[in-house]
């Protein structure tokens, strides 16, 4: 097998100001970090572990599955090390998913929710697990697949580079098959996109840069409300005299400059839990007497229904549950746990931890994470055992 064709191509989308992801294209190895943390944390997170695929060489000889954990491994202590020692950089963190085209095998790692996807004879099967809030409640049978799709917390992760002194890296190796496409990308496409459109635009597209581009077009004209980021790779039968990378073509797209005026979104909103106008309309009938009384009834009714309006707003105003940032911290809520199909939320951020969710086990997620509604205080009196036991 040979490598004939790559690609990667990274865009800030549509609504982020700053672009946190980054990719490596490096053939034999190709990865995508996407980069979490405030300021510029982010980006210096994703791209210390893009780094490491370029000067990393101590694991060169080990068999690939060894050695794509070992550079993750090595980009993990890297920014673990750099959020240690930086307090501008402290609880910043990265996904990473990479690949390694080692003869007729593909080897993949992983850490967090980029993922990984295989376009074989026209079938598009995801390669990967995320390792994700929901993906570990659709393990447990806790939210079906398409609930994780539109659930308000789908960008929270579980798992992630630097956040630890050491890190569980998923791995695994497939045989590579001619024509095979591969796919590695951040979730600011597969958020936009499902993997029906994915799979389309792909097997549509007539060379790689072209599919690359394509994907990120689409995923913007769905929204491009994340960073999004693809890098491809197709393998071929090698000919009997080749050498394994000859005929390699490779791009490298440059982005394009970021929109004129962004709108940043990021941090929960104060939009949230705008009471909706209650219509009431009380067209008086004539002053007849039967006709009177009637709209009295009528009036009564129509008040009693914007009094439960109104009495429901307040409750839900006053309603708490636990949650996570963005950013994967455990934070406290107001409101309900619920996206508009506008993108409009009903819940804000009144509380945010400096804990990580990474911090916690899977069942104290799944018991935390289980939206019941409360108070204020006794949502935050749900989080202090934790940060009492985090506490240095
Ligand atoms: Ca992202």
């Amino acid at each position: 097998m040979k490598l004939v064709q790559v690609a990667g191509l990274t865009d800030p989308g549509r609504v982020r100001r700053r672009n946190e992801d980054a990719f490596v294209c490096a053939p034999p190895l190709f990865a995508v970090a996407d980069g979490m943390g405030g300021a510029q944390a982010g980006e210096v997170a994703s791209r210390l572990a893009a780094a490491a695929f370029h000067d990393f060489h101590e694991a060169d000889t080990l068999d690939p599955e060894a050695r794509l954990r070992s550079i993750i491994q090595e980009a993990n202590r890297r920014i673990y090390a750099r959020a240690s020692s930086d307090p501008h950089a402290s609880g910043m963190g990265t996904t990473i998913t990479a690949a390694l085209a080692s003869g007729a095998r593909v080897a993949v790692g992983h850490v967090g929710d980029s993922r990984a996807y295989l376009l074989r004879e026209g079938t598009l099967e995801q390669l990967t697990q995320d390792h994700s809030l929901v993906a570990d409640l659709v393990r447990s049978g806790r939210l079906t697949p398409e609930e994780a799709e539109i659930h308000p917390q789908r960008s929270v992760i579980t798992r992630a580079l630097g956040t630890d002194p050491a890190v569980v890296v998923d791995s695994f190796s497939l045989e590579a098959r001619d024509g095979d496409v591969y796919l590695l990308c951040s979730d600011g496409l597969t958020t936009m996109l499902g993997e029906e459109t994915v799979q389309r635009v792909m097997s549509e597209s007539s060379d790689l840069e072209q599919a690359a581009r394509a994907l990120v077009a689409a995923a913007n004209e769905s929204g491009g409300e994340d960073n999004i980021t693809v890098v491809l790779f197709t393998l071929a039968e090698a000919g009997e005299d080749e050498d394994t990378l000859s005929g390699l073509e490779g791009y490298r797209i440059e982005p394009p400059p970021p929109p004129p005026e962004p709108v940043e979104v990021d941090g929960g909103g104060d939009t949230v839990l705008r009471p909706l106008p209650v219509r009431t309309e009380m067209a008086l009938p004539p002053p007849q007497r039967r006709a009177g009384r009637l709209a009295l009834i009528v009036a009564g009714i129509l008040a009693l229904f914007a009094g439960i309006a109104a009495l429901a707003l307040w409750g839900l105003s006053r309603a708490h549950f636990v949650g996570a940032t963005d950013q994967g911290r455990l934070a406290v809520y107001q409101g309900v746990p619920w996206d508009l199909f506008s993108g409009a939320k009903l819940y804000r951020e009144t509380y945010v931890s400096r804990l990580l969710t990474s911090q916690l086990s899977p069942d104290e997620r799944r018991d935390l994470f289980d939206h019941d509604l409360m108070s204020e205080d006794d949502a935050r009196a749900r989080l202090a055992p934790y940060e009492e036991e985090a506490a240095p």
